[in-house]
Formats: structure tokens, C-alpha cells, sequence
């Protein structure tokens, strides 16, 4: 089992781990110590063909099962994945870096969509007229798509994985997960569980890779679905890529996530749920909240409280018993974040607290980075406009409530958004005027359940479906309607006018 990953990290077709003829691979890196500690291939194009190919064979068996038999399958992940949380989380974190419990956390949101995608047969349920006309009787029904495919980030290796295929394999759909490639062992575990739970070989395939992957992925006429969580750029050219060829898509992007702080808010809470929201995972969440806005006069108040326990926080190795915050995922990325702290500096932000250049013993070469808060953030700064991804906190001032809801509905990104305060009024405003897909009122980190969907606006999200739950359902199901006659033997002759009763 992929508990324990081999120095490569190859593809899953047919239910069997298969090495890459191709020749290219990337390395994997453990980012508390910047060790390179494996390497996964890089699939070609005919690799890539394959699995599809093999999703094709698979995929018209699996959808004409009932629906019922697809569910006890996922009855069964739903079992192992249970049984198997610490492996992920343990495989998680040292890909990924964040904090064992935090990767714990993921899995266990990954397990709700698999429980809900067990409760498929209700899903698909569908509306049925008696006797519309004739006796004719009209109704609709969802069908599968046939083959569907995946692209995933590296900041869920699991938990996003599972917003999609869960959803798509008990519609009766194959699915092809395209991990990132910077922790690509989560999925190779997921692959096994599938197959010891029952999975028919060839209905989840597993193909590791970069752009020349996702473009045969994107380009090929038997895969008629594409879901892609990323950056906002990549988001954008799956979606127009896949749209012209004619292909269902929904790309979810990056974000910029705000929480307002009104005057009334209990401020010794909505310190503790920044620090949490802006620090938990180095930043590294697309619901991560990087920007805090202080409305009216506390804005000294809660920029001392955040750097107070910003100064406190345990940065460490993931697996590290009583770590907060782990490392960021590369040294690339490291030096991305770096670069936007530096930028905040030169574009006249205030820097109250400053991450670079920590070091954490016993991991002198990890990619860690101290909690960082910069105070008097302005729009038009980089690190205000853009998204950093990293633990790096930014707190703007405004006067008024209108100004900070005016100041969120201006961005770009749109993915989520949380309201601090204690007046239930506000919070009903804010809920109603403010344009972000996710919005929390004293919750930082409002990520929708199982059944209630996942997607931002604006450059958050591109496609009409948000992801998991019905939405999910949606996405990966078309709709057939059916009428059916049975009628009395002889002929009434043709008839030429419209049916109508
Ligand atoms: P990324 O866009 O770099 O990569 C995502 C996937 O796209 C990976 O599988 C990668 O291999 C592939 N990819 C990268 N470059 C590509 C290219 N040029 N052509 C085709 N495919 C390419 O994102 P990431 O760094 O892995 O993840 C972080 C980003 O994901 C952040 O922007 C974050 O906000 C976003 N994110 C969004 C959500 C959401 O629900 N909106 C959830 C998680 C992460």
C-alpha cells in the first residue's frame, strides 16, 4: 500500500500503479526539511490516451449499474478512507507541510463528500408526469457524461480530489484525477482504497503530470468533463479551452478573502479567528481570510491583539506535536511570499510583523515562514490586489460599514468572505449586499458542506455549477426526457398538428 511511497510516484490505470515510459518527472520535496525525497512522472500525451481509453472501456459497464450498487462501493471507500485518516494525513503533511491535525481536518472533509455521494439514488431521482396527453407519460432522468476528468492543486491533495470524484463515480461516471504535482502520493493511496473498495478497474484512473497532461486531458474528444480547482490564470484557460471544444467545465480559482471587523464585534474573538484563518495551513487555503478590515475606531486595538498572537504561534515540521503552522510548500513559493512582503515595504504598507528569514531548529533548509501582518493597506498595492498564498495578513481601514462593504464587492476575487460583529442587523446586510460566493457571520472560514456546494464569484469561479453536492450532482449528469406511449393495436393515421390536450 502507498503508505509508505517508493522513490517514484507513477500513474493508475486499470487498478494498477503503472511507471511512466516518457522519461520526464519532476521532484517531490518534503518542505519541512527542503529535502527532495522522490519523484513523480510526467505523463505524455499516449499516456495520458491510455487512461482515457481505459475510462471509456470501464465507464458503459459502471453507468448502467443501478445506482444503489454504485453507492455500496462508496459505502465501502467511505469505510476505508475512515480507516485509513492517518495514512493520508500522514502522506498530506509531509508533501504539503501543514500540521498533521490540520491534514487530519482535510481528510475528514474529503470523507463528508464521499458520505453524501453514498446517498446517490435519492440524488438522481427523477420527475415523472402520468398521463400528460394521449396517455403519454413524460419524465426526466440524469445521466451520466461518460468520461470526466480532474485537475487538482496542491494546497488538497485528498480533500479537493474528493470534491469531484466521489460525485462523479456514483453518477456513473469514469473519472481521471490529474494531481498536483507537488504532492502526488495522496493520490495514489486514494487509488487503492478505490480499487480494495470495489471499484471496477479503469473508473477512477490516476495520471501524474504538468500542462502536457492537462492539455491531452483538455483535448480529448472522449472526455466530456473537466473540473479544475487552481490560480485564477490556469482556472480561466481550462475553462476556455474546454468550452471550445465543445466540453462541460467549472474552474475554481484563487482568491482574496476579507473579514470585516465592525466596532461591535467581540474583538478578543475576531482576533482569535483571524489568527487561525490567516495563519492556519502557512496561509496556504483558498479560504484562507488575507485581509482584515477594520471598521471605525478599533483598528489600533486589533492589529496589536493579532500581532500578540501571531508572535506566539509554534511554527514548526507538520508532525511536529503542537505545531500551529507548518512550512509553505516550495522553496519557490517561499520566495514568492517573500517577494510580495518586500513589494508592501516598497509600496509604503506598514509591516508590524515580519516572517522572513526564520529558521526552525533541526529544519535549517525547510520552507518556513514566520506569521507576517502588514497594517495601512491600500487597493492598488500588490499585496492587496493579488493573491499571495502564503501567511501573510493584511489589515485595511475604513470608516464605515458601507465603506468596507464597498471596499469587498470592488475586488477581483470573490471566493470567501466573513462579517465580526454582534449586530444581527449588519450581519443580515452584509449577507445580502455583499457579491462573494461563501459568506460566514462570526464564522472565518465558511466552507460549505457536503450538501450545500462550494464555489466562488467573479475570478473565483468560472463555469455555472459550484462544486460537491447537488451542484456536483448537476455537473456531472445530463438531463433526458422521456415519453413513452403504449397504444391500442390499429392504426389512427399520421398526424401533422402540434400534440397539444
Ligand atoms: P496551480 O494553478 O498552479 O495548479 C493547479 C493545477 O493546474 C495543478 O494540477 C497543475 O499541475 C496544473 N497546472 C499548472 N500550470 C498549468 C498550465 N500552465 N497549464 C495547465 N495546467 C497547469 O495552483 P496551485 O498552486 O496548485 O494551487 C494554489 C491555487 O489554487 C491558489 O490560487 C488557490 O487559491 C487555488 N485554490 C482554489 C480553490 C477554490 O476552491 N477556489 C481551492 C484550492 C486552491
Amino acid at each position: 500500500m502507498y503508505t509508505n511511497p517508493q522513490s517514484h510516484i507513477g500513474h493508475w490505470v486499470d487498478n494498477e500503479a503503472r511507471r511512466s515510459v516518457g522519461g520526464r518527472s519532476s521532484p517531490v520535496f518534503d518542505p519541512a526539511f527542503g529535502d527532495v525525497v522522490r519523484h513523480v512522472d510526467l505523463a505524455t500525451r499516449d499516456e495520458v490516451n491510455a487512461a482515457v481509453a481505459s475510462a471509456v472501456a470501464a465507464q458503459a459497464k459502471w453507468g448502467a449499474l443501478p445506482a444503489q450498487r454504485r453507492a455500496r462501493v462508496l459505502f465501502k471507500m467511505k469505510e476505508l478512507v475512515d480507516k485509513h485518516a492517518d495514512d493520508l494525513a500522514r502522506l498530506i503533511t509531509r508533501e504539503h507541510g501543514k500540521t498533521f491535525p490540520d491534514a487530519l481536518g482535510e481528510v475528514q472533509r474529503g470523507l463528508e463528500v464521499i458520505e453524501f455521494a453514498c446517498g446517490v439514488p435519492q440524488l438522481l431521482k427523477g420527475q415523472y408526469s402520468d398521463n400528460v396527453g394521449g396517455g403519454i407519460a413524460n419524465w426526466n432522468q440524469r445521466m451520466p457524461l461518460g468520461v470526466t476528468a480532474g485537475i487538482t492543486p496542491f494546497n488538497f491533495p485528498f480533500m479537493v480530489p474528493m470534491w469531484m470524484a466521489p460525485v462523479a463515480i456514483a453518477c456513473g461516471n469514469a473519472f481521471i484525477l490529474k494531481p498536483s504535482e507537488r504532492d502526488p502520493s495522496p493520490s495514489l493511496l486514494t487509488a487503492e482504497l478505490f480499487r480494495e473498495a470495489g471499484l471496477p478497474a479503469g473508473v477512477f484512473n490516476v495520471v501524474q503530470g504538468d500542462k502536457v497532461a492537462v492539455d491531452a486531458l483538455l483535448n480529448h474528444p472522449d472526455v466530456h468533463a473537466v473540473s479544475f480547482v487552481g490560480s485564477t490564470p490556469i482556472a480561466r484557460y481550462i475553462y476556455e479551452t474546454a468550452a471550445r471544444q465543445g466540453k462541460r467545465s467549472q474552474a475554481l480559482g484563487g482568491a482574496k478573502n476579507h473579514m470585516v471587523v465592525m466596532p461591535d464585534a467581540d474583538l478578543e474573538q475576531a482576533a482569535d479567528a483571524l489568527i487561525g484563518a490567516a495563519y492556519g495551513s502557512a496561509g496556504e487555503r483558498c479560504m484562507a481570510i488575507s485581509v482584515a478590515v477594520a471598521v471605525g475606531n478599533i483598528a489600533d486595538d486589533l492589529v496589536e491583539m493579532v500581532k500578540a498572537r501571531a508572535q506566539k504561534l509554534n511554527i514548526n515540521d507538520g508532525e511536529a506535536p503542537g505545531a500551529d503552522m507548518g512550512p509553505v510548500v516550495t522553496a519557490a513559493a517561499k520566495a514568492r511570499i517573500e517577494e510580495y512582503i518586500a513589494s508592501g515595504v516598497e509600496q509604503g504598507a506598514k509591516l508590524v510583523l515580519d516572517g522572513r528569514g526564520l529558521t526552525v531548529p533541526g529544519r535549517a533548509c525547510g520552507y518556513f515562514l514566520g506569521a507576517t501582518l502588514f497594517d495601512q493597506v491600500k487597493p492598488g498595492m500588490k499585496i492587496y490586489d493579488e493573491e499571495i498564498f502564503g501567511p501573510v495578513l493584511c489589515v485595511v481601514r475604513v470608516e464605515t460599514f458601507a465603506d468596507a462593504v464597498a471596499l469587498v464587492n470592488s475586488h477581483t476575487f470573490a471566493n470567501g468572505v466573513a462579517c465580526y460583529t454582534s449586530d444581527g442587523r449588519t450581519a443580515q446586510e452584509f449577507a445580502q449586499k455583499i457579491q462573494v460566493g461563501m459568506v460566514g457571520v462570526n464564522v472565518p472560514l465558511p466552507v460549505p458542506m457536503a450538501w450545500h456546494s462550494f464555489g466562488g464569484w467573479k475570478q473565483s469561479l468560472f463555469g455555472d455549477h459550484h462544486s460537491y453536492g447537488e451542484e456536483g450532482v448537476r455537473f456531472y449528469t445530463r438531463y433526458k426526457s422521456i415519453m413513452q406511449r403504449w397504444p391500442d393495436s390499429g392504426s389512427k393515421g399520421p398526424e401533422f398538428v402540434m400534440p397539444v390536450n
